[in-house]
């Protein structure tokens, strides 16, 4: 990109134009393991040309239409924590820094609704509307560096979705701009049957489709109780029958995980005991719905064969559970390490488990294959595995690559879906084909077509290359 269009973006838009080389740096990639790889090893990555900062969406707006007309590419950016890529720059793109738009709109205590820009912090918007006594209840692991914006283009699930839902179930409209500039307000009542839900041409496009610039989210009364009930399972199948008949039962703890004895070790040491898998639940809602659902699961755990375990280890999760590692500290240690998270039917899930821990620990150098499920559905259940790996520096990115192909064929060849809620990016695009079929693939790529037909929106993201 020449510096006569970075000069002609000034005109334009005015000091939200910035080179300066501290941003340009900080805005190459996202949080996904294999840019920070890179740039530990002191691989060449491109800085963008630019970063646009804007502070309302006619700025936006001015920015595509330009943009558009043209043909320059521009890559939004949130606040950066996607782990699959959806951000990574070259020097012909502009990249759209949306954090500078992080205003409260509106919080509609009646109708139990939010409006936040695009860039506003998960956690700076469920302060404020916890202290009205409300809660948004998505809480992504992420949610200190996330952003509402982010979480829509990515189709991001909270630590609490078995009751609350994934971002699709609370977010009530989307406010974007389209790559021609023309701004959409989708959503405009608690549910429409006027034609097809426009709101999943924004959600989980991760910035190819256009620009989200405001979300409106319904929110929640504040629980009045929480409770914790915890069972140790004598395997991972086991504890999976367990959580199978609780959501047949039409039960909904808000969370329900299961680690297998690994992570228990790991993560719950005080907890663990010689091969036995953990399941717990937190409860929420009104005192006596709580109680009996308290009892009823428990009654339920039993017969499926689970033995009681110490509540604490729930409330231990509560307490720690929004960490965020940092990838070179295990870098330098010689180790490449991700998560990758998956889902399937009841009937397919044990399959995709055991494969997949089994291919990751047939590789040599793997010295970590384990996985616990985090979301329930009343037809299935995610997994998120968690592989290690010791290597030399120069064969880490062949490493992580195979990695995440064990896990990705594991789940292919027992009939899941490859990517339940981080997104597709640049990592899993050659995977989503397993999920859209190949006409689905032609659907989006004609659906991006119509939408961007100059393809100027975070180019070479998400869709699969012809
Ligand atoms: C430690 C950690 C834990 C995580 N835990 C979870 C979890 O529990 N659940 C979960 O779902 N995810 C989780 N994630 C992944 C990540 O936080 C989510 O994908 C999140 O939604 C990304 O939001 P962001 O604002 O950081 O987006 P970014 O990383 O900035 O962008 C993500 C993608 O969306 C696009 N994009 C961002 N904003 C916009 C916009 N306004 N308009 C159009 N496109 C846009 C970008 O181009 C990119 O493709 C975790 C990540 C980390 C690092």
């Amino acid at each position: 990109m020449s510096d006569a269009i970075v000069e002609a973006l000034r005109i334009e838009l005015g000091e939200i134009v910035r080179t300066d080389a501290e941003i340009l740096q900080a805005r190459r990639h996202d949080y996904w393991a294999a840019s920070h790889l890179r740039e530990w090893l002191d691989t060449a990555m491109e800085s963008p040309r630019c970063v646009v900062q804007p502070t309302e969406t006619a700025q936006v707006q001015a920015l595509l239409r330009y943009a558009t007309a043209n043909r320059i590419a521009v890559v939004p950016f949130g606040l950066g924590s996607g782990v699959c890529g959806g951000v990574l720059t070259t020097h012909d793109v502009v990249l759209l820094d949306l954090s500078t738009m992080n205003q409260t709109r509106e919080i509609d205590g009646h109708n139990l609704l939010a409006t936040f820009e695009a860039g506003k912090n998960g956690m700076e918007a469920e302060e404020e509307v916890a202290a009205l006594g409300l809660t948004i209840g998505h809480w992504p692991q992420s949610i200190a560096v996330s952003s509402v914006g982010g979480w829509i283009s990515t189709r991001a699930s909270g630590q609490f979705s078995t009751a609350y839902g994934n971002i699709e179930d609370i977010v009530y409209s989307i406010e974007a701009v389209l790559p021609n500039g023309d701004l959409v307000q989708l959503g405009k009542a608690p549910r429409a049957a006027a034609g097809p839900d426009l709101r999943h041409v924004l959600m989980g496009a991760e910035g190819t489709m256009g620009v989200v610039t405001g979300v409106t989210l319904s929110l929640r009364k504040a629980p009045e109780t929480r409770a914790y009930s915890a069972f140790y399972a004598n395997s991972m199948p086991q504890g999976i029958e367990a959580q199978r008949r609780i959501m047949h039962a039409d039960w909904r703890p808000p969370v329900m995980r299961q680690y297998d004895s690994i992570e228990v070790k790991r993560n719950f040491p005080d907890h663990a005991q010689p091969d036995k898998a953990l399941l717990f639940m937190v409860h929420e809602g009104p005192a006596a719905r709580v109680a009996v659902e308290i009892a009823d699961t428990a009654r339920i755990a039993s017969e499926a064969g689970l033995t009681p375990a110490a509540s604490a280890v729930a409330e231990e999760w509560m307490g720690k559970r929004n960490h965020v590692v940092a990838w070179k500290d295990f870098f330098e240690r010689g180790v490449v390490v991700d998560t990758i998270e998956i889902s399937a039917p009841w009937s397919k899930i044990d399959a995709i488990y055991s494969d997949a821990v089994a291919s990751l620990r047939s590789r040599d150098g793997v010295v970590n294959a384990s996985a616990h499920s985090s979301h329930a559905y009343r037809s299935g259940v995610n997994y998120y595995f968690s592989f290690a790996a010791v290597c030399a520096p120069e064969a880490m990115e062949e490493m992580y690559f195979d990695c995440w192909d064990r896990v990705m064929q594991a789940t292919i060849k027992h009939g899941g879906g490859v990517a339940h809620h981080h997104g597709a990016g640049r990592l899993r695009k050659p995977y989503l084909v397993n999920d859209l079929g190949e006409n689905g693939v032609a659907l989006l790529r004609s659906l991006k077509a119509a939408v961007d037909p100059s393809g100027i929106m975070n180019p070479g993201n998400l869709i699969p290359d012809v």
